[in-house]
């Protein structure tokens, strides 16, 4: 194996891969419009309608995430899109909706603060908004924000569609689309997933749907209504990366077989673990508590650890990495990705790389 690839990921994306997903993306090559490829994509359909908990299509995007979050907004936004803004990803979603000439107002909160649902209900009530952005999990800060909540407020606006990021946290905890009245809810592949980068996902409601044919310059590769189109015929709109929805396919089996709910339990024991590891070094999360995510840890770097030679430490004897920060909180965060594949053995084997490398940098 090459060097560039040997060594395991804890950052936030994106996260290991398994051996088995690697191995599903080898399968022989299909075509997009063929027999074979509707068997693959109409397969896919209940296991992810079921994990988005929605009767809506699943749509499957060619592209990072970054391309249904734009989409989204230019399929929807026709008046005003609010944008929730507390961390790198949702203050970029403001500056990505200026940039598709859209009329956007920034609704901003410190990094490391969740999304304050009463905030929220104050800008809406002002009545210049037809849709809202904000994302579920801040991966930037680790902050999960309460998305039950705000959703309890968006829905008090019945023209006001909903843009929900969970890139970082779906099939971390679950995220119900119908019952919380989600019209857009997007996700990739390289996170939560633990697949490949290359594959975007987003249900995206009857509503949703019902506004996009509205909307005079939706574009072409991003245009809902080509993806329902295409949709109904088990197949997308262009060539997909055939090798990522193996992957995926894969990826659903794995979570089928374990189990979702044995998934989300999963997930909090070992987001725990590197919690607690952390509070007994004497780190405290960045977020408060109760916000900590749950796919990942995004600690506040108060002992002034060399997070650089940190993480050299880390990749050279321990053959792993970590996060040292994003952006401009670089050097003053550090982040642990418990996202994906990750088991107990697996965690127990971090926290001893991470105990002799902090132990030996803290003096101790
Ligand atoms: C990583 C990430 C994105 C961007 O994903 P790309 O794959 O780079 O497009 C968006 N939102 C969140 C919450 C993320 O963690």
């Amino acid at each position: 194996m090459s060097s560039a690839a040997s060594y395991k990921l804890h950052i936030p994306g994106p996260v290991q891969v398994s051996e088995k997903t690697m191995q599903a993306m080898t399968a022989p090559m299909i075509g997009h419009r063929s027999n074979d490829f509707v068997a693959l994509y109409q397969s896919i359909q209940p296991d992810l309608q079921s994990l988005f908990y929605t009767k809506d299509p699943v749509f499957l995007s060619t592209s990072s995430a970054w391309g249904v979050m734009e989409g989204s907004v230019r399929n929807l936004t026709h008046k005003k899109v609010l944008n929730c803004m507390n961390g790198a990803f949702s203050d970029k979603w403001n500056d990505v909706a200026q940039r598709l000439g859209k009329s956007a107002g920034a609704l901003k909160f410190e990094w490391g603060k969740p999304v304050d649902p009463e905030a929220v209900r104050a800008e809406l009530s002002t009545g210049a908004y037809d849709t809202i952005t904000f994302i579920h999990n801040e991966t930037s800060t680790g902050t999960m924000s309460d998305i039950a909540a705000i959703m309890a407020v968006v829905r008090e606006f019945p023209d006001v569609l909903s843009i929900v990021d969970t890139v970082s946290s779906f099939s971390v905890v679950p995220i119900k689309k119908d019952e919380l009245g989600i019209d857009v809810l997007l996700t990739g592949s390289q996170k939560a997933l633990a697949m490949p980068p290359g594959l975007a996902l987003c249900s995206v409601s009857q509503r949703a749907l019902d506004r996009a044919k509205t909307m005079p310059d939706r574009g072409y590769y991003f245009d809902f209504l080509e993806f329902l189109s295409n949709h109904e015929k088990g197949m997308t709109p262009s060539t997909p990366v055939i090798p990522l929805i193996y992957a995926l396919r894969s990826k659903l089996d794995d979570i089928l077989a374990e189990g979702v709910e044995a998934r989300y339990a999963r997930h909090r024991k070992l987001n725990t673990m590197v919690r607690e590891w952390g509070s007994s070094k004497g780190f405290e999360l960045f977020p408060e508590a109760r916000y900590g995510s749950i796919a990942l840890n995004c600690f506040a770097n108060t002992r002034e650890v060399d997070l650089s030679a940190a993480n050299k430490l880390l990749k050279s004897k321990h053959r792993l990495v970590i996060d040292g920060g994003y952006g401009k909180l670089k050097g003053k965060t550090f982040r642990i990705s418990n996202m994906g594949d990750e088991t107990e053995e697996t965690i127990t084997a971090l926290i001893g790389a991470l105990d002799d490398v902090f132990g030996g940098l803290l003096g101790g």
